[in-house]
């Protein structure tokens, strides 16, 4: 089997993500066919498909998604922060151009609208054509989906949003913005009271400086900040990390049942277990975090 790191995927070939850990660990996926292929204004988009793991979402050689295991980051994402909030009626969406996030969060009855803001109308595009299961919600009528630079559209936006789910790439190129303060400061203007944010937030395996640094500020703009893990094969390592920003709810105080989790449907990763799970961090990732969250999450003190 040929193998093309950091080169093209190519049908019958072994395609390597960009490598970790100063290019030491990477994650191979073995290629069938390749059914699209775009250099858009901002990346390159390829839609491939891979055996069981479905259809593959890469954005410039980095796993977005498979249909295989998409729900597990798609309802941790979403449900999380949702169940949290007591009554969440107005969701902004940064990212998430392949319509994932925004299925999971129509299936919540209260929803009054959700706005989805992608920089990229190619991989909204390339999404509603060939990862339909996965746009599905794009025409829902309380979607409303904006082509525009995510850290432009929050600057316009004050005290309007119950939840902000920022579902974004990799931090370079588009979303490298979405890892700094001034966002977050953004973020923070464009909740409403009692609000709160969650966001993409890689992994302490290997993006421990980051995260040291984003929960860092993190702390000193929101009353609570959390970090909570999901297990995801197809991202290297199997595990990514999101980062919880509260104005008030506590993920940890929220009990989900009844008809607001009832309505969900049948999930196939998120319960009410895990929801709490989730939060529960290994002892090696104490470097990263901040005292607080190490006092909630490793039980320290
Ligand atoms: N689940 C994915 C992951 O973690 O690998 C994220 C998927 S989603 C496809 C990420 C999206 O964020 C991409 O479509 C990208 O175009 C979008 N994005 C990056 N920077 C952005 C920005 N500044 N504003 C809005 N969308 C952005």
């Amino acid at each position: 089997m040929s193998q093309t790191a950091g080169g093209e995927p190519r049908e019958g070939g072994l395609f390597l993500e960009p490598p970790e850990l100063e290019g030491y660990l990477g994650l191979a996926l073995k290629v069938d066919r390749v059914l699209f292929h775009k250099k858009t204004p901002f990346q390159e988009l390829h839609v491939v498909e891979a055996g069981p793991l479905g259809r593959v979402l890469l954005l410039d050689g980095a796993i977005q998604l498979t249909t295989w295991d998409e729900p597990a980051y798609h309802e941790m994402l979403a449900h999380v922060p949702l169940l949290t909030h007591p009554d969440p009626k107005r969701v902004l969406i940064i990212g998430g151009g392949d319509g994932g996030t925004l299925r999971e969060v129509v299936k919540h009855p209260g929803l009054q609208r959700c706005d989805l803001c992608e920089i990229d109308g190619e991989v909204i595009e390339a999404a509603r054509r060939f990862m339909p299961g996965v746009a599905a919600a794009m025409d829902h009528a309380k979607a409303r989906v904006l082509v525009e630079d995510g850290l432009a559209f929050i600057k316009k936006a004050e005290a309007s949003y119950d939840v902000i789910l920022v579902d974004s790439s990799d931090p370079q190129g588009p979303a490298q913005g979405l890892f700094g303060p001034d966002f977050y400061r953004d973020v923070k203007k464009a909740l409403k009271p009692g609000g709160l944010a969650v966001s993409q937030a890689e992994s302490c395996n290997f993006f421990g400086p980051l995260l040291k640094d984003m929960f860092g500020f993190l702390g000193g703009l929101f009353p609570l900040t959390l970090y909570y893990l999901a297990l995801v094969p197809t991202y290297l390592g199997g595990t990514i990390g999101f980062a919880l920003n509260s104005l008030g709810p506590d993920p940890l105080a929220a009990r989900p049942a009844g008809r607001r989790l009832a309505g969900l449907g049948r999930l196939r990763y998120y319960t009410p277990a895990l929801h709490r799970a989730a939060f529960a961090l290994p002892a090696g990732y104490r470097e990263f975090l901040s005292d607080a969250m190490a006092r909630r999450q490793l039980g320290e003190g």
